[in-house]
C-alpha cells in the first residue's frame, strides 16, 4: 500500500463526511455508507471491506470522525474482535459470510470465552461440543459475556477433544445466539449498568461449517482475538466525540435516525485515559481551587507522563522496531495503572463529592464513573497478573509455570467439583 500520512487520512475522511454524513438517515443506512467507504474498520484489508491501514491511521479516522461529532461505526465486539479474527483465520466463505454484516451493523457479536471455572485459566474451559452428523451439540455455561444481551452471534470456545491436553482440544465457533437452548441472563455491575451476562447453553447446535480456523485449533484462534483485544484496550480506542449506536437485531437502534445518537452516548468512555482526562482533571482542580496543592500538581504531572508514555508505547508497537512481541500486554498494563491513578487523583480533587452520583455532581459524574469502572479493564482481556505472566514468559523468556498440564489429557486434569 502506498504511504499515506495521518493528516492526509484526516483530510480524506473530512471530505468523505461532507458528502456522506446525514443525521436524518437511519443508523442502518449510515453504517452501509460507512462500510462501503472502508472507514468502518480501516485496519482490515481492502479485500475484506477495510483500507489496510495501520492502527495509527485507523485512529486518525476515528479522531477525524469524532471531531465532526458524527456517529461512529457499529459499537461492540463484532467490529473490535470478531472481524479481525475471522480476517486472519476464517475461510474465504466465512469471511464473505460474516465480515460484511459486522461492518454494516447487521449483526452484533459477543465473546463466549470465560466460564465460572475458566477465566485466567481459559484453556481449562469445560463447555463441550459433541459431533452429531454435520452439527456440534454445545452444552455449558459462559459468564461475563459483554453485550451478550444484544448479540446475534458469539465467538464461542468449546472443547471438542477431551483426550488431548487442554490447549489442544478446543475449537472456535461462530455460534448463533438466537436458538433454543441459549439463555442470556444480564449481571448488574457496580456502575449500575448490566454490561455483561451469564449465558447458559443447553444442547444448542452449530454447523460444522462454523468452526473457525480448523478443528481443535481454537487456542491459536483465541490468541488472535486476545491479542487484538489487548492492543485495542491498551491504545485506548480513540474517537472521543463519536456518537455511539448499537448494532444487531436486538438493541433496536438500526431503524432510528442516526442523528438521535449524536448527543446521547449510550456507552462509557471511562475505560480510557488520555490527554482529555488530564485536561478534565486539571480544569476540575482549578474549579475546586486546589490547583496549587503540591500533591494534586504532582498527580496531574504523573498522569500526563503516563499518558505520554502510553503514546510512545503504542508508537513503538506500531513501528515494529525493537519488538518484544508483548507491546500489547505492556500497553494494557500501563493503561490499567493510569486508570487507577486517574481515579485516585480525581477523588483527591473532588473529595467527599466523589460519593455523589449523576450529572449534577461535581465533575458531572465523570470522576465517579471512572471510580466504579476502573477495576474492569484490569480484569477483562486477561488480568494484570496474567499480562505480567505473558510478558515474563514470552517477552523475557522466563520459565513457564511448573506442572505437566501442557501434556496431560484434559480428561485427567484435576478439576473443582
Ligand atoms: C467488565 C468485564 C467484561 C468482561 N467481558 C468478557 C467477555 O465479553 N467475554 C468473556 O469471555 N469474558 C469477559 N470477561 C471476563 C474476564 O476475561 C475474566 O474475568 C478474566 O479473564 C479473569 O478471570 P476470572 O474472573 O475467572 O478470575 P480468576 O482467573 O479466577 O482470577 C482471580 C485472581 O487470580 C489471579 N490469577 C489467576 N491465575 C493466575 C496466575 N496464573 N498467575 C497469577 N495470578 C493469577 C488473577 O489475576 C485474579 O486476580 C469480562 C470481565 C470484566 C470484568
Amino acid at each position: 500500500m502506498p504511504q499515506i500520512s495521518a493528516e492526509q487520512v484526516r483530510n480524506d475522511v473530512n471530505e468523505w463526511l461532507d458528502g456522506a454524513w446525514d443525521p436524518s438517515i437511519t443508523v442502518s443506512e449510515w453504517w452501509q455508507r460507512l462500510a462501503a467507504s472502508g472507514y468502518a474498520s480501516p485496519m482490515l484489508p481492502a479485500s475484506m471491506g477495510g483500507k489496510g491501514y495501520t492502527r495509527d491511521l485507523a485512529m486518525a479516522v476515528s479522531t477525524a470522525m469524532g471531531d465532526r461529532g458524527v456517529v461512529g461505526p457499529p459499537m461492540g465486539l463484532g467490529l473490535m474482535l470478531a472481524a479481525p479474527t475471522i480476517a486472519v483465520h476464517g475461510s474465504p466463505e466465512q469471511q464473505a459470510t460474516y465480515i460484511p454484516r459486522i461492518l454494516d451493523g447487521t449483526d452484533a457479536w459477543c465473546q463466549l470465552f470465560s466460564e465460572p471455572g475458566a477465566g485466567s485459566d481459559l484453556a481449562g474451559l469445560g463447555t463441550k461440543a459433541e459431533l452429531d452428523g454435520d452439527e456440534y451439540v454445545i452444552t455449558g455455561q459462559k459468564v461475563w459475556t459483554s453485550g451478550g444481551q444484544h448479540a446475534d452471534w458469539g465467538m464461542l470456545l468449546a472443547r471438542t477433544n477431551v483426550d488431548a491436553p487442554k490447549h489442544q482440544g478446543i475449537s472456535y465457533f461462530a455460534f448463533h445466539m438466537h436458538q433454543p437452548g441459549v439463555e442470556v441472563r444480564p449481571l448488574r455491575e457496580m456502575t449500575g449498568r448490566a454490561m455483561f451476562n451469564e449465558v447458559f447453553i443447553d444442547e444448542a447446535r452449530v454447523p460444522v461449517a462454523n468452526v473457525l480456523g480448523g478443528l481443535n485449533n481454537g487456542w491459536a484462534v483465541a490468541n488472535t482475538t486476545l491479542m487484538v483485544e489487548r492492543a485495542s484496550i491498551g491504545s485506548g480506542g480513540g474517537g472521543g466525540g463519536l456518537g455511539i449506536a448499537l448494532p444487531g437485531t436486538i438493541a433496536g437502534h438500526m431503524d432510528r435516525p442516526v442523528g438521535d445518537f449524536v448527543a446521547s452516548r449510550t456507552g462509557s468512555s471511562a475505560g480510557a485515559v488520555g490527554g482529555n482526562t488530564v485536561t478534565m482533571l486539571t480544569a476540575l482542580a482549578r474549579k475546586v481551587g486546589c490547583i496549587d496543592d503540591a500533591t494534586v500538581r504532582q498527580g496531574l504531572a504523573e498522569l500526563h507522563t503516563l499518558t505520554e508514555l502510553n503514546k510512545l508505547n503504542v508508537m513503538r508497537s506500531r513501528s515494529g522496531q525493537g519488538s518484544t512481541g508483548v507491546e500489547g500486554n505492556l500497553a494494557k498494563l500501563l493503561l490499567t495503572h493510569s486508570l487507577r491513578r486517574a481515579r485516585e487523583i480525581g477523588n483527591h480533587i473532588i473529595g467527599a463529592q466523589g460519593m455523589l452520583w449523576g450529572a449534577d455532581s461535581l465533575s458531572h459524574g465523570a470522576v465517579q464513573e471512572l471510580t466504579v469502572f476502573s477495576p474492569g479493564p484490569a480484569i477483562y482481556g486477561g488480568t494484570d497478573q496474567i499480562q505480567r505472566n505473558i510478558a515474563a514468559e514470552r517477552g523475557l523468556g522466563l520459565p513457564k509455570e511448573p506442572g505437566d498440564f501442557r501434556t496431560t489429557p484434559y480428561r485427567d486434569l484435576p478439576k473443582n467439583g
